[in-house]
């Protein structure tokens, strides 16, 4: 699968606003300036098309993609942002959730994660509520340019150990660089995949 086209089309506080659930939709969510911007622009080849900031936590809304005229791909708030307030962070799980339950076109959402850490737990929490609420997903490890290979490897088989203790199946994975392009053509042909079914 390639992407010959990338539309911004709306962001949203509600998921109520979102476009016409018409298309098959992938999301992406991770902690905040876990790589989610420079991942998304990696995807589509386009440099400017999700913003990448250097001040996390300032995403707050679900922003939509069109692709291809085909699918759409969403940006999702990023969680774990410390200088959230209690009410933001409160207003943060309210617009996930309902979109989560709510989007009955989402397919899978991908969720990112930093390669160069061992498990989080934040992390491992949100997995868990996708769990509970029964939404697919995988994963995306981040920045393994800024890692050897090996300790991202590593990094990678923690995480999944960590989760063989709460899960009995283990998802698609994915280890990704947007600085060097890596993991570009596993992540789009699985999109291409899901999209066949
Ligand atoms: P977001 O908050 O999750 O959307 O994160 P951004 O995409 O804005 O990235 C946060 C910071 O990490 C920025 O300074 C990016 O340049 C940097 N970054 C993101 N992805 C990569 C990557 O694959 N490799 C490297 N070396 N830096 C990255």
């Amino acid at each position: 699968m390639e992407i010959t086209t990338a539309k911004y089309l709306i962001s949203n506080i509600d998921v109520k606003a979102c476009p016409k659930p018409d298309k098959p939709e992938y999301a992406f969510i991770g902690r905040s300036n876990v790589g989610k911007s420079s991942l998304i622009n990696m995807l589509t080849r386009n440099a400017k098309l999700a913003k990448t900031s250097g001040s996390p936590g300032k995403t707050q809304l679900i922003n939509h993609f069109l692709i291809n005229n085909a699918f759409y791909i969403v940006d999702l708030p990023g969680y774990g942002f410390a200088k959230r307030s209690k009410v933001q962070r409160e207003e943060w799980e309210k617009m996930i959730d309902a979109y989560l339950k709510e989007r009955t076109n989402l397919v899978t959402v991908f969720v990112l994660v930093d390669s160069r850490h061992s498990p989080q737990n934040l992390d491992l929490a949100f997995l868990r509520k996708l769990g509970e609420w029964g939404v697919p997903f995988n994963i995306a490890f981040t920045k393994a340019d800024k890692i050897t290979q090996r300790e991202a490897a590593k990094n990678k088989s923690l995480f999944v150990n960590a989760m063989k203790k709460e899960w009995e199946y283990i998802p698609r994975t994915f280890m990704t660089s947007a600085e060097k392009f890596h993991g570009r053509n596993d992540m789009l042909g699985y999109i291409g995949e899901l999209n066949e079914e």
